[in-house]
């Protein structure tokens, strides 16, 4: 059985429970884990409260040498991760690879930006000449993780490593689906050399395990990732302790294709966006809206991209899409298409489970295209968190901006055009933390990430997640 990482040990809950954790693609029960209350959240609470006074007191450049040595120790062991995330997660072993790669990456990069002095302050001349002002930058504390299911490892690292390198302490609550690699990698962590409380796992109900780190007043940060609706009840909770919160939530992205864009470029890049990690990822393309001159041409580009994926279980090496997450996640999306179906759209890729029998006990469904759904369906007004892509024509790019801006969703946003001028208005006019255009639509390390509207606020990535992760305090020192 798998165990917590708390203060630097590997531990069960105090009360015994455990939970199961299952494969996607064959429901066969790949471990447990324990079932952490109150009590064992307060314990990691409290370790990292503990180990905070010495791992902020740390020289940058100590901190970031530790967390690079922790790392090396995890690209060891890349590969042993990256099975545990495809038998937990579904998804196939090549994007296991990358994503336990991408984890790697992010320690590294927090790390050496902070070696590098990316925690400077700056001073600020007063009016006195016998006084200067300085703005330094302090971490916070305790930071509290919650993270979902479907990018189990690279949504913790945009946490955790700009929060450990900045010198703050995490406590990380995975989500219960998907818990086993997130446990391996802060083990691998602790034996590459990282000192016990900095980093502490617990596994259990988010009911039970995050509201208890939402609402500890030692927990002074809450860096969540998940649903919209969870993450209100997060920001209400947040709010009696007035804690600061960074809220990634859901998402509905529009990709407006305009009809002097690259059609094929257009084609692979808005299929990409909406199958990979078969349709399960916040910033992914959920809508489409194209021209009506070049609407068939592109539908069909798209449709036949769709029928040539190739789905199987993850540890199939030749798959590329593997199966939704739970049964429940593929009865949303079966139940979102038939809502479309009913209200007149037409399939024109997939739409069925797929048939074999390797795909008897995994949750599979077709990547699958839908057109001709009038306005008010479900899949234009809520998250489709699947493979299903619905194509709208419109006449021109006032209508699709007007339409693609009319969700309660802000994450991310594409456009395919050739013309800078509509390129121009898609940056000015779309109302998302992110556009694409031309792009494939993932998220850079560079660049600073996070939504607008319903999908959530602050930063994660850039440079610009650092101010996330500190706080300010402005100094005055007089002279005399
Ligand atoms: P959930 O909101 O259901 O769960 C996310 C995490 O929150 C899990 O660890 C869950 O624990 C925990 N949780 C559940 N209830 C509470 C609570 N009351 N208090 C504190 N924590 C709680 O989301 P999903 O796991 O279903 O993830 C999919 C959603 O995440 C989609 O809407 C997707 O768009 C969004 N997402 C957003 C991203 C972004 O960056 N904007 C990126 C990726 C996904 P448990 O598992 O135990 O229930």
């Amino acid at each position: 059985m798998a165990q917590m990482i708390i203060n630097g040990e590997r531990v069960g809950a105090t009360s015994g429970a455990t939970m199961e954790v299952r494969n996607p693609a064959t429901g066969d029960v790949v471990d447990t884990v324990p079932r952490a209350d109150a009590s064992d959240t307060q314990r990691a609470i409290q370790a990292a409260a503990d180990a905070f006074a010495s791992w902020s007191k740390l020289a940058a450049h100590k901190r970031a040498h530790i967390l690079m040595q922790a790392t090396a120790c995890v690209r060891a062991k890349l590969e042993d991760v990256a099975a545990l995330l495809t038998s937990e997660q579904g998804k196939p072993i090549r994007d296991s690879r990358i994503e336990a790669e991408r984890f790697a990456d992010n320690i590294e990069i927090y790390a050496g930006l902070i070696a590098g002095g990316a925690l400077s302050g700056r001073h600020v001349p007063l009016p006195s000449q016998k006084a200067m002002g300085l703005v330094v930058r302090r971490p916070i504390g305790v930071v509290g993780a919650i993270i979902p299911w479907n990018f189990p490892l690279t949504l913790m690292a945009n946490k955790i490593a700009p929060a450990m390198a900045v010198g703050n302490t995490v406590v990380v609550k995975p989500a219960s689906t998907t818990p086993l690699a997130t446990l391996r990698l802060a083990e691998l962590m602790l034996e590459g050399g990282l000192p016990p409380g900095v980093l502490n796992v617990v596994t259990g109900p988010g009911g039970v395990v995050g509201e208890e780190l939402i609402r500890h007043p030692l927990v002074r940060k809450i860096g969540f990732t998940g649903e919209t609706g969870t993450g209100k009840q997060v920001a209400r909770s947040a709010a009696e302790e007035l804690k600061h919160v960074t809220l990634e939530l859901g998402g509905s992205d529009a990709a407006i294709v305009c009809d002097d864009a690259d059609l094929d470029l257009a084609a692979k890049n808005v299929a990409i966006g909406r199958f990979f990690n078969a349709g399960q990822a916040c910033l992914a393309i959920k809508r489409v809206y194209v021209f009506e001159g070049v609407a068939d041409e592109f539908i069909d580009k798209v449709a036949a991209r769709a029928k040539r994926l190739k789905l199987g279980s993850g540890t199939d090496t030749s798959a590329q899409m593997g199966p939704l997450h739970t049964d429940k996640q593929r009865a949303e999306i079966e139940s979102q298409l038939a809502d479309a179906v009913e209200r007149g759209g037409r399939v024109v890729a997939g739409g069925l489970r797929p048939s074999g029998s390797q795909f008897d006990k995994g949750y599979f469904f077709e990547p699958t295209v839908v057109v001709d759904v009038p306005e008010g369906a479900r899949v234009w007004t809520e998250e489709t968190f699947g493979p299903l892509l619905p194509i709208m024509r419109v006449h021109d790019l006032d209508e699709a901006l007007e339409k693609a801006n009319s969700s309660e969703f802000g994450l991310g946003s594409s456009i395919f055009t050739r013309d800078m001028g509509k390129a121009q208005r898609a940056i000015d006019e779309l109302e998302a933390g992110y556009t694409w255009v031309n792009a494939v639509q993932i998220a850079h390390d560079e660049l600073p990430f996070g939504g607008t509207k319903h999908s959530g606020y602050g930063k994660e990535h850039g440079t610009e997640v650092l101010d996330y992760y500190t706080e300010q305090k402005s100094v005055v020192i007089a002279s005399g």
